[in-house]
């Protein structure tokens, strides 16, 4: 399989507009702001260049002339990278609002919409305020990963964790953390989990990794001991993992190596993983919760599970989902949404975390909605574990 890995270009924006006009704007406001800046004029420019190279950013007009720009969004979905979108409509408010959440229900970012004539200041607003966190792979040099590379990667200690706090929103103290594993490579730097961790899934070094990671977290979490013993740690499982019935039995081995208590262990698992063979994973994540371990359903709203099986699943915690977030104070309908899942929550009787909060407004509002817990940029980046030590010496954030 071809690993891609990063170097630092620029970003790259592409617009897809049928106007030669507006993709000239476009382009400029683009270019002005460091990027480079392609154009398309029609779906199929669009997929043969989306096909060839990646874009951080794609401006996308809903009304291409021989198709819609929906047919767009269901190409962009199926890219293994994930641009954040920009969609321009002349139509009304709440047609883009719809396509954008048809967007967000196709797991796209959506930054912003604009109506037309386009408005060059609150495109460049936008254009602006794209965050910049997953790593571009546009000029990216290419390498052919093998199970071996990353068998010896384990080996020489290269795959660790980096840390995001989860914040009581209440008080903005710090409650846990959440590790997010990273593989750094001498040769390449920091590679994501997106890159590798489908790859190890593949390969059977999951559980090797699911251990590693495991091992590396509650170590952290005794050495925190002293500072906060109420501290929780949160894990991500991957959705393999939940064939394999002794994973119980490995985990009490890994926390009574480091003397640590079930229920600071939080697991987090995908919604989407529980369904491929929900017998299994009704059987593991049961007798996980009966040995006291945590259970959060990750990514929530996602996925197209049953309702109703789902929360038949032992839970102890769900995390709404950062799409539903960040489109909060935007989207008219998501407050109804996540206020939906917030009682919902809270009638079984489960702990809520909302992640990907990037800003104080949307902070405040879920505190107001009633969500107890946060995770996001604005609080903190997943950090090394100088700076999230550092962190647990603050009386409390943002
Ligand atoms: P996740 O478990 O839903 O983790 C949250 C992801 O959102 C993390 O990306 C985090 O860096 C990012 N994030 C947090 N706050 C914000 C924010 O305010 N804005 C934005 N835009 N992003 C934010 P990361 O670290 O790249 O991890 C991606 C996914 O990879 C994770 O999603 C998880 O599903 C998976 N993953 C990470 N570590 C592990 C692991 O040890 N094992 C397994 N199986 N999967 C892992
Ligand atoms: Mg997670
Ligand atoms: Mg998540």
């Amino acid at each position: 399989m071809e690993l891609t890995l990063t170097t630092h270009a620029p970003p790259v924006l592409l617009v897809i507009d049928d106007e030669a006009v507006q993709r000239l704007i476009v382009s400029r406001a683009a270019e002005k702001l460091g990027y480079t800046a392609h154009g398309a004029g029609s779906l199929i420019e669009a997929t043969a260049w989306l096909h060839g190279q990646d874009a951080d950013v794609v401006v996308l007009d809903l009304s291409l002339r021989e198709h819609d720009g929906i047919e767009v969004l269901r190409e962009i979905a199926r890219l293994e990278r994930d641009p954040v979108l920009i969609l321009i409509s002349g139509f009304d408010e709440r047609v883009r609002e719809a396509a954008a959440r048809l967007a967000v229900a196709l797991g796209l970012r959506v930054a912003g919409t604009i109506g037309k004539p386009l408005a060059l200041d609150q495109l460049m607003a936008l254009i602006a305020a794209v965050p910049h966190d997953k790593p571009r792979s546009s000029r990216a040099q290419r390498m052919t990963l093998t199970p071996g590379m990353l068998d010896a990667a384990l080996d020489a200690g290269e795959i660790y964790c980096l840390y995001q706090p989860k914040i009581r929103l209440a008080d903005r103290r710090v409650v846990g953390f959440e590790a997010l594993v990273r593989w750094h490579s001498p040769a390449f730097g920091m590679i994501g989990p997106d890159a590798f961790i489908p790859f190890a899934e593949r390969h059977g070094l999951i559980d090797r990794i699911t251990v590693h990671v495991l091992d590396r977290a509650l170590h952290q979490l005794s050495a925190w001991h002293d500072t906060d013993p109420g501290l929780e740690m949160a894990v991500n499982l991957s959705p393999s993992s939940l064939g394999d019935l002794m994973l119980p039995e490995r985990i009490s081995d890994v926390l009574a190596g480091h003397g640590i208590a079930p229920a600071r262990l939080i697991l987090e698992v995908t919604e989407g993983a529980l369904m491929a063979d929900y017998v299994a994973a009704a059987d593991i994540l049961t007798r996980l919760r009966i040995r006291g371990v945590g259970i959060a359903i990750d990514d929530f709203g996602t996925g197209h599970s049953s309702l109703l099986s789902l929360l038949r699943l032992p839970f102890s915690e769900l995390k709404i989902d950062q799409h539903f977030v960040m489109g909060l104070l935007r989207d008219p309908e998501l407050p109804k949404i996540v206020g939906a899942v917030i009682s919902l929550a809270k009638s079984m009787d489960l702990k809520l975390v909302a992640e990907g909060i990037e800003s104080e407004a949307v902070a405040q509002r879920l505190h107001d909605l009633g969500v107890a817990i946060g995770q996001g940029y604005l609080f903190a980046q997943p950090l090394g574990e100088d700076a999230a030590t550092a962190l647990l010496g603050h009386a409390a954030l943002a």
